[in-house]
């Protein structure tokens, strides 16, 4: 085949894709003259929440605001511990220390990285019992983590639930769409994700009115009515034009899951037919393939060949939170997280966005084979 390159990801191919409703959206928004908290971003919030199954959805400036002000309208205070997996994107913990509370880190499962509920009860049984407040299980890389024993630990322990689903537009755990399973469910738009906005975006979404409630008010200064704060907010609207855009790609989404599914199926039967481990979706749950993530002990050779023969990779992490220099002081030294740490040194992303090609796929798919097919594991 001739490919000078597969690229990890190329955006502007989806943007081509939806261009007429795009520009439409952005347009009607600009003409219109009305560019922050109107009816776009009510709209929105609508289909969003109608689209995920939840009684309520309420935009926000980024997912990592979604975070923040959900845990805060769950009612997490200055000093509070919030538990969440030690692999995960850095804002995840952004998030926790902007809301004031401590971060304490849980080691995630060796085979779909998310959080491990064995470590999750051994924090709360011998570390932090009363002084938690919450937890935040990460849908990584698309895979619902095991909501079931999550849930049933947190109710023991009189946890809030907040989950991140920043990776997760389109997944199911046991049929029910991630973010909606907890007290509050939190996404983020950010154009890479599975449904982008042409800049930042998030949203809340939850059953309760009173955590919506109190979301919506936390966004705009702590707003209650116009000019009156009862408590303290911030700045973190979803403005008109993204929300507006987010409407034009949202009836494409479950299209664009279907067409990374299908990429995945096609990677997975390739790569296991040459005996790698490829990543994998439980019984109880629909991947939704926010990345294509491998384990390989050899990553920085593996890499390094693949780039070789014209196919980007990436890495998501090459961290994990407790060895980032900004987390140091989280209490724990290399070795304090195994899993973790070994996930951080193994992972490597493939190229798979719903307008790779299948001919890209392939190529990938025969550089990858070729480069590790006897060398797996
Ligand atoms: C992208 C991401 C976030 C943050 O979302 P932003 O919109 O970039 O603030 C949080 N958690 C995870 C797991 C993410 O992938």
């Amino acid at each position: 085949m001739s490919f000078g390159r597969v690229e990890f990801l190329d955006l502007a191919r989806q943007y081509r894709a939806v261009r007429a409703d795009v520009d439409a959206a952005a347009s009607r928004v600009l003409a219109r003259g009305w560019y922050v908290l109107g009816e776009e971003c009510a709209a929105f919030e609508r289909e969003f929440a109608a689209s995920c199954g939840a009684a309520h959805a309420v935009g926000v400036n980024s997912g990592t605001d979604a975070l923040t002000l959900a845990l805060r309208a769950c009612g997490v205070e200055p000093g509070d511990v919030v538990l969440t997996a030690a692999f995960t994107a850095a804002p995840t913990v952004c998030a926790i220390v902007a809301a004031g509370a401590v971060p304490r880190l849980v080691d995630v499962d060796p085979v779909t990285l998310c959080l491990d509920p064995q470590a999750l009860r051994r924090e709360l049984e011998t570390g932090v019992g009363g002084r938690a407040k919450a937890v935040v299980p990460v849908h990584l890389y698309g895979h619902p983590a095991p909501m079931g024993p999550i849930l049933r630990l947190a109710r023991e322990h009189g946890l809030k639930v907040v989950e991140d689903a920043a990776q997760g537009h389109g997944a199911l755990y046991e049929g029910k769409p991630v973010g909606t399973l907890g007290d509050a469910g939190c996404f983020s738009f950010y154009p890479t994700k599975n449904l982008g906005a042409c800049g930042d975006a998030g949203a809340v979404v939850t059953a309760d009115p009173e955590i919506a409630a109190r979301v919506a008010s936390l966004r705009n200064y702590g707003e209650e009515s116009k000019y009156r704060n009862r408590i303290r907010g911030v700045n973190s609207r979803l403005d008109e034009i993204q929300a507006a855009i987010l409407r034009a790609k949202l009836p494409y989404l479950d299209g664009w899951v279907a067409a990374r599914r299908s990429l995945a199926r096609f990677y997975d039967e390739e790569l296991a037919a040459a005996g790698l481990t490829t990543p994998h979706e439980a019984a109880n749950a629909r991947h939704c393939y926010h990345l294509y993530v491998l384990q390989r002990p050899d990553r920085e050779r593996f890499r390094e060949r693949l780039l070789a023969r014209g196919v980007a990779t990436a890495v998501h992490y090459p961290l994990p939170i407790h060895l980032q220099e900004a987390y140091r002081d989280l209490g724990r030294e290399p070795g304090g997280f195994p899993v973790a740490e070994r996930a951080a040194r193994e992972v490597v992303s493939l190229p798979l966005y719903p307008e790779l090609t299948d001919a890209e796929a392939r190529f990938v798919a025969a550089a990858v084979r070729e480069e590790a097919g006897d060398g797996d594991r």
